[in-house]
């Protein structure tokens, strides 16, 4: 297993008290056109700004919505995970992108509308946003990201990063093998699919493996999420999870990491995870939920973001 070095990266050169302005130069819709579910790719300029060229991909970038709460306090900083490479977007270094889902929920029959999310979503190229960060140290691909093989599990907008590092890898034309497996509710939630599709079809060392959560049943009639690919899709993960030097990474709902370090464990894939408590001497398909919630941490070899 080589060693894992990780970049030294710079953080909080903007701060929710002296924050810096970008401008969007993009803001398109992601998911199909006719989801409910609307997720943006926004593009904004950093020019001139200490953020330019400083931002790398696994990292964040804070937003400030105007206005305040019902404390009459300024809006909280929401981060949001640049899903651009760490080049930039497209190449160019002023440029960042983020993935961001408008969010919109009824409780108890009243309408909640998330504040940044919206705000964002409703933004046009011109535009003026207050911005933070870079965020973030270890959420990153290693400096000799060549020396790897990844494993990429991203539900919903847990993909930002993944886009980023899949782009990065590639253009620096990676020869390790990289697995995608997006989960998501409906097939339209799909995140850049014919982006990934493609790369599938260009690339023999890159698969890409859907979970519909809400569509798809596993053989045994139980929900398709992106920890059962690891049993489900085993002819294409297994072979890369067995190599000492794959990574992997997880983004997206809290939960889902415990998924998959107990599907993980179950095909013996215990390199991964760094287990306490009853759980090293018990077979893990006698574990609880709650032993694996307080009994499983990362390994070095994996990278987890998930809120
Ligand atoms: P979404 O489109 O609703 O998709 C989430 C998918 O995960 C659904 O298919 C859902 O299935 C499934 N799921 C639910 N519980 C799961 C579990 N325990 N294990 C595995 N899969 C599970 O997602 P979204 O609305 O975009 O939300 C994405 C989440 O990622 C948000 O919570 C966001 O805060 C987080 N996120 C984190 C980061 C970060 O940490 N840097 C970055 C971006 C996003 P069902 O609904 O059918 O049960």
């Amino acid at each position: 297993m080589p060693e894992i070095i990780l970049p030294e990266v710079e953080l909080n050169i903007y701060s929710p008290k002296n924050p810096t302005e970008a401008t969007i130069v993009e803001n398109y819709v992601c998911s199909a056109e006719s989801s409910p579910n609307i997720v943006r790719h926004i593009t904004f300029d950093i020019s001139g700004t200490e953020l330019e060229g400083k931002v790398r991909v696994g990292q964040s970038i804070g937003i400030l919505a105007p206005g305040e709460n019902e404390k009459g306090k300024p809006h909280k900083l929401r981060l949001y995970s640049v899903s651009s490479p760490s080049k930039g977007e497209g190449g160019k270094q002023n440029l960042v992108s983020t993935t961001v889902k408008r969010a919109i929920d009824e409780v108890d029959g009243v309408l909640y509308t998330g504040i940044c999310s919206n705000y964002l979503a409703n933004l046009k190229p011109g535009d003026k946003v207050k911005v933070t960060g870079p965020s973030g140290k270890r959420y990153l691909l290693p400096e000799n990201a060549g020396d790897f093989n990844y494993v990429f599990f991203a539900t919903g907008t847990g993909i930002a990063p993944f886009r980023g590092m899949i782009i990065e890898l590639f253009e620096a034309g990676l020869q390790g093998n990289v697995a995608l497996v997006f989960g998501c509710p409906y097939r339209t939630d799909l995140l850049y699919p014919k982006y990934f599709k493609e790369m599938a079809e260009n690339h023999d060392n890159f698969d890409y493996i859907t979970c519909v959560s809400r569509e798809e049943r596993r053989t045994n009639g139980s929900k398709k999420y992106v920890q059962s690919a690891i049993e489900d899709h085993k002819d294409v993960l297994g072979p890369i999870l067995e190599k000492e030097n794959t990574l992997i990474y997880l983004c997206g709902m809290k939960g889902m990491e415990t998924g998959i370090y107990h599907n993980l464990a179950l095909q013996g894939y215990t390199d991964y995870l760094v287990l306490s408590g009853s759980l090293p001497e018990t077979d893990p398909n006698d574990w609880n939920w709650e032993d694996m919630k307080k009994g499983i941490k990362p390994s070095v070899r994996t990278f987890e973001e998930v809120y």
